[in-house]
């Protein structure tokens, strides 16, 4: 399978005539090839945003609703195709598609779709001298730019946001996982979203992704992806004084106290770890277990761990780069003085699996607790007391989610405001309500999407001062 960039409403080669190739992480076999783009397409695609700038930006908000609940239908009445495309395009397991990705991706559209029906902005009343009140526009073309973890959810959660308020946009996928972005230009044709209000150019970050970001027709960047390239993204974006959203990664602590309901902790934090093979930017990969309760719960957990089916619940790394990545750190624990309770290698088959691999005896100061693995690799370390755990979980640079157990009401609260995280869950894991604040602190990012948070993201805010 070929793939093409969607600009202006058609598909189009790169005007390069180059493409990369695409691997199914599970198989290490080439399934499509995409283009790669650089500016000369990132500057055609601009020109197709602009265009449908003026139209789009006036059709009334009922109208846009109404393209993009067509366009929820049409992913949900295409849900098999487009969930067996996202896990053999990203090696994730099929059910895990089912269940979490494509799901989302048209809870994503519906959201925004309704969302924008009930946007209201405010009035600041000046004694009896003057209404003031704040007209939200759109900001014109907008810059999407999203990573491989979760394509079409990601991809999706911007571009919804982005077109419901009026904006005209060009999204630029992940090359290691086109597939999803490409059916979803086919479908939004189908779906009668005008031409130029959604292009996606395919290729490289570091040429179509780096294009996007220094292009003067561009208004914003929403950028979802790692710490180091979120840097870059700012860099180029930052001088050209474009709006800027950064939501980057993160090394969330998992703290259970002794007094936390262990069956359900337990349960709750082997999917934290292990989900989407430890590819989720929310994944508890640091977990801290207070000492009454340590062995026992580190005894459980290796065992589930190892009781985990590769192919069914864990799935293929995305990339045989990100395979050496994720070994090496596998490694690195070992040097750091580590011990493997469970997993540890990669599994003898074809394809880029890691066993789920548990590390024991490192602490904060360790590397591997330090930075982001992003794989299916967690450590667990024990803890005294609460400012203990409290200061573990603050160790790192990072700050996107944390994830907190205990039945003691007074500690959750004290300990959720303590910690430093963009979102913090109490006896639970990745319960999202779309509607809410979602980003990460220090550097797991900067600005906050979600409900109206996202909507104001893509508007202008004007103040108007009429004089009474
Ligand atoms: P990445 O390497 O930072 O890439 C993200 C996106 O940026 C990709 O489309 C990438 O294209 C593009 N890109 C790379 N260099 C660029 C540049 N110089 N200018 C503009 N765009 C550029 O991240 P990833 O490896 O795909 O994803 C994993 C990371 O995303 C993890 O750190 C994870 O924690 C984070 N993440 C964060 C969230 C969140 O909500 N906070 C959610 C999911 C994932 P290429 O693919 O071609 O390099």
């Amino acid at each position: 399978m070929r793939l093409a960039n969607f600009i202006g409403g058609s598909f189009a080669p790169p005007r390069s005539g180059a493409y990369l190739d695409d691997i199914d992480p599970s198989t290490e076999e080439v399934i499509a090839e995409t283009p790669d783009s650089d500016e000369r397409d990132v500057d055609d695609a601009v020109q197709a945003a602009k265009g449908a700038f003026p139209s789009w930006s006036r059709t009334p908000a009922a109208e846009r609703s109404k393209l993009l609940l067509t366009l929820a239908d049409l992913i949900e009445k295409n849900f098999d195709e487009l969930a067996e495309l996202e896990a053999k395009d990203s090696g994730k397991p099929l059910e895990l598609a089912r269940m979490l990705d494509i799901p989302r991706a048209v809870a994503n559209f519906r959201f925004f779709a309704t969302a924008i029906l009930h946007e209201a902005s405010e009035a600041h009343i000046t004694d009896t001298t003057a209404i003031n009140y704040t007209l939200r526009q759109p900001l014109g073309v907008v810059g999407l730019i999203s990573p491989w973890n979760l394509p079409l959810y990601l991809l999706s959660w911007k571009i919804a946001p982005a077109i419901a308020a009026g904006n005209t946009c060009i999204a630029k996928p992940s090359e290691l996982t086109p597939l999803t972005a490409q059916r979803l230009a086919e479908l939004s044709l189908d779906a009668g979203i005008p031409p130029g209000v959604i292009n996606i150019v395919h290729g490289l970050g570091g040429k179509a992704g780096r294009a996007l970001t220094c292009h003067d027709g561009v208004a914003a960047i929403s950028f979802t992806g790692g710490t180091v390239t979120g840097a870059a993204v700012a860099a180029n974006a930052a001088p050209r004084f474009k709006k800027l959203s950064l939501e980057l990664g993160g090394k969330n602590p998992t703290i259970v106290f002794a007094d936390a309901d262990l069956n359900d902790a337990f349960r709750t934090t082997i999917r934290a770890a292990f989900w989407n093979q430890g590819e989720i930017c929310l994944c508890g990969s640091r977990i801290f277990v207070e000492e009454p309760v340590y062995e026992k719960f580190v005894e459980g957990f290796v065992r589930a761990a190892k009781e985990l089916r590769i192919g069914e619940d864990i799935g293929a790394l995305i990339s045989a780069a990100h395979l050496e990545k994720v070994l090496g750190y596998i490694e690195l624990a070992k040097e750091e003085g580590g011990t493997i309770a469970a997993g540890g290698h990669r599994i003898d088959r074809k394809g880029y699996f890691v066993a789920p691999t548990v590390i024991t005896g490192l602490g904060c100061e360790c590397r591997v607790l330090r930075e982001e693995i992003f794989g299916p690799v967690v450590t667990i370390t024990p803890f005294r007391d609460e400012a203990e755990a409290v200061a573990f979980a603050n160790s790192t640079r990072y700050g996107l989610s944390a994830s907190v157990w205990t039945r003691d009401l007074s500690r959750a609260h004290r300990v959720a405001a303590a910690v430093e995280s963009g979102t913090v869950w109490i006896n639970t894991w990745l319960l999202r309500d779309l509607r809410v604040p979602f980003g990460g602190m220090k550097e797991s990012g900067v600005g906050r999407e979600g409900g109206f948070e996202s909507l104001r993201f893509f508007t202008e805010p004007k103040n108007v001062c009429v004089k009474i």
